[in-house]
């Protein structure tokens, strides 16, 4: 998939605020104005809050990493998904948050809130955990406990993406870091992050479980390295299934209390 997600989600935020976006459209992405669980009563009665989009980065095959940024507080939370690209689920919820704090403002007040929907374009188009190099981008991080072997790459940072994600890191500073990744139903953490991780389990229906760092993990170089806390979510594998309202449903609350943590 080549879409540009950003412009879905424009589309949406037009359709919610009562815009012009074209009906056909709009039920083209499933913008949340077009279904039931959104009733205009609900609709905010005041301006979405700015949403600015970058690209942090391309992919081997040339697909934009984008980078959406809500809010201008001084507490910056990132938050990744589908670094591994047949772990997806991450990107619609993504796609519902960026929705949700556009139309509550005050869910970010005193939060920056940066969000990567797609970390590897490419693997989702492909629907495979690698790059298209075959590189495990969760594992080509430059942390001490980064392993040589050709999954891993020819070295830390030898691919596109997880330079994208490196050089965004450095850039924005996170206070803390969030990963959706898929199947194992869990929340794990490394460096300081245990409160911030039981906060978000106690919202949901995942527990906190340590799986133990990854070799040249984002986790890894971030949690260890850094000292920046930073949460693994592992989502269920029926995740794959459901549509941004079914995940909203059901992790919205705990995505919520990791930005506003
Ligand atoms: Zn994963």
């Amino acid at each position: 998939m080549n879409s540009r997600v950003p412009a879905c989600l424009a589309a949406a935020a037009l359709a919610a605020a009562g815009g012009c976006a074209a009906p056909a459209r709009q039920a083209a992405v499933g913008a949340p104005a077009a279904t039931a669980e959104t009733t205009p009563a609900d609709l905010p009665t005041h301006p979405f809050a700015a949403m600015r989009e970058r690209i942090a980065g391309r992919s081997v095959e040339d697909r934009p990493i984008e980078v959406w940024t809500i809010g201008t507080g001084d507490v910056v939370v990132l938050i990744i998904a589908s670094i591994h690209g047949d772990e997806a689920a991450g990107t619609p919820l993504l796609e519902r948050l960026a929705f949700e704090l556009r139309a509550r403002p005050e869910l970010v007040e005193g939060r920056t809130v940066v969000l990567v929907p797609q970390a590897n374009p490419d693997g989702v188009a492909l629907g495979r955990r690698t790059n298209v190099n075959g590189v495990d981008l969760n594992r080509n991080f430059p942390a001490s406990n980064y392993r040589a072997r050709r999954r891993n790459g020819a070295g830390p940072l030898s691919e596109p993406e997880s330079r994208a994600l490196h050089d965004l890191i450095l850039d924005v500073g996170p206070d803390r870091v969030i990963s959706m990744h898929q199947p194992l139903q869990c929340i794990d953490f490394d460096g300081p992050a245990e409160e911030l991780a039981e906060a978000m389990s106690e919202a949901c229906d995942l527990p906190v479980k340590r799986i133990g760092a990854m070799p040249g993990s984002l986790g890894s170089w971030v949690g260890l390295e850094r000292g920046i806390p930073i949460v693994t979510v592992e989502l269920p594998g029926a995740a794959r299934r459901w549509g941004r309202d079914e995940l909203w449903e059901r992790y919205g609350q705990a995505i919520t209390k990791a930005v506003a943590f």
